[in-house]
């Protein structure tokens, strides 16, 4: 009997990411220092792409990818249900209006083609945009929604807080890492425990487009802007002579405070440095889990070994779900359920969606289950797993 918990997915905080932040601790800037713009430099080389913007967590990072999108009352914008609640809520936040896709019960990925039939049965212009989500780890073909949002001029915000690191092949034959920009005008990660790069809180966004880039650095300090070329009042109220005073700001648009502080920039910037290592790692779990399960009668679908995939986590679907939910818990094994469909959680049911609605979402929520996947999982650990998932159905 283990006597640890296993849980789904954790941290690895190594004597490294101590100093780091004990050195940022020590220093002159808790906020608003050298740590933040490390770290995004950092990232961005790492996603490969121009821009970054970190903020204090991967739900504030989706808000501002909706404000800076201009998204307001009334507008229609296409998610998937099986994700985490935040990649809907950031379209309410503004007032906008969600509307849930179907999935790809293969990829569990949003199907691309429910998209197409929601985008043809109403007027263009009906929708503004698309909120793909690299769900579990596997890279969306954002090609393919790239070509769509041409077509119906939409916007798309690449949700990959599954996937750092994570990539797909588009037709010239290239890698795309998720949130390079390629494809989506913005994306985002978090840094939440869970997730591939620890910071406590934190998320970035990512992307090419400078204007954007610029909005959403504004939009992360409370809308206000210290450059005097955007300026708005004049020289003379701002109690200067012939040029601004150093001391002169101006708040613009309606802001937040997304920021992130120093010493989180400093552990994620620490931690990204392990981030290549503790994806290969995440991959040989992958492996094996599914050299394991392939042929067992009692896995309908697994995650499989998908070229590009970061594993996030490692899916199952099974039968009597419930049943060894139950088993691996009474044996110190702390599996998870990824996601409850979003469009019939309780808030979202108030805006009419209900059971039937998305018919392979719900069937994939009936059988799904997380198991353990992250770096420090040992392979003892998960061979003890695997063969109590085994000893569930066959013993
Ligand atoms: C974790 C997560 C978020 C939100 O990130 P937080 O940092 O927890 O706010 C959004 N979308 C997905 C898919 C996530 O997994």
């Amino acid at each position: 009997m283990q006597n640890q918990v296993i849980p789904y997915g954790r941290q690895d905080i190594t004597e490294d990411d101590i100093q780091v932040v004990i050195e940022t601790l020590k220093s002159d800037y808790l906020t608003q220092g050298p740590k933040i713009k490390e770290f995004e430099d950092n990232f961005a080389k790492y996603i490969g792409c121009k821009y970054a913007v970190a903020v204090s967590n991967g739900t504030a990072a989706l808000h501002l990818c909706a404000l800076a999108l201009g998204v307001k009352q009334g507008d229609k914008v296409i998610t998937t249900p099986i994700t985490f609640a935040a990649s809907a809520n950031c379209v309410r936040y503004c007032g906008g209006e969600v509307i849930f896709g179907e999935i790809d019960s293969e990829t569990y990925l949003l199907d691309i083609n429910s998209v197409k039939d929601l985008l043809k049965s109403s007027p263009k212009g009906t929708y503004k945009g698309i909120i793909p989500v690299d769900f579990a780890g596997r890279a969306v073909d954002l090609e393919q929604y790239k070509k769509l949002a041409e077509e119906y001029d939409l916007w798309i915000i690449e949700d990959a807080c599954h996937a750092p690191g994570g990539y797909f092949i588009d037709s010239s034959k290239s890698k795309q890492l998720c949130g390079n920009g390629k494809y989506a005008d913005l994306a985002i990660f978090s840094f939440h425990p869970v997730k591939h790069i620890a910071s406590g809180e934190g998320g970035m966004i990512t992307t090419n487009d400078e204007e954007l880039y610029k909005k959403l650095l504004q939009l992360r300090t409370h809308g206000i802007i210290k450059e005097n070329e955007g300026y708005k009042n004049s020289i003379e109220f701002a109690g200067g002579d012939d040029q601004y005073p150093m001391w002169y700001m101006e708040m613009q648009v309606l802001g937040y405070n997304y920021r992130i502080t120093d010493f989180q920039a400093a552990l994620g910037n620490s931690q990204l440095k392990r981030a290549g290592e503790g994806l290969e790692r995440r991959r040989e779990i992958a492996s094996l889990y599914n050299n394991y399960f392939s042929g067992k009668s009692y896995v309908r679908s697994q995650s499989g070994v998908v070229e590009g995939h970061a594993y996030h986590l490692y899916l199952l679907e099974v039968e009597d779900r419930l049943g060894l939910y139950n088993y691996l818990r009474s044996k110190n094994i702390f599996a998870q359920i990824h996601y409850i469909p979003c469009h019939l959680m309780p808030y979202y049911r108030k805006f009419g969606w209900k059971e039937g609605d998305r018919p392979y979402a719900e069937d994939y929520y009936r059988h799904c289950i997380s198991l353990p996947m992250y770096p420090t999982l040992t392979e003892q650990a998960q061979i003890y797993v695997m063969d109590c998932v085994n000893e569930y159905y066959e013993e």
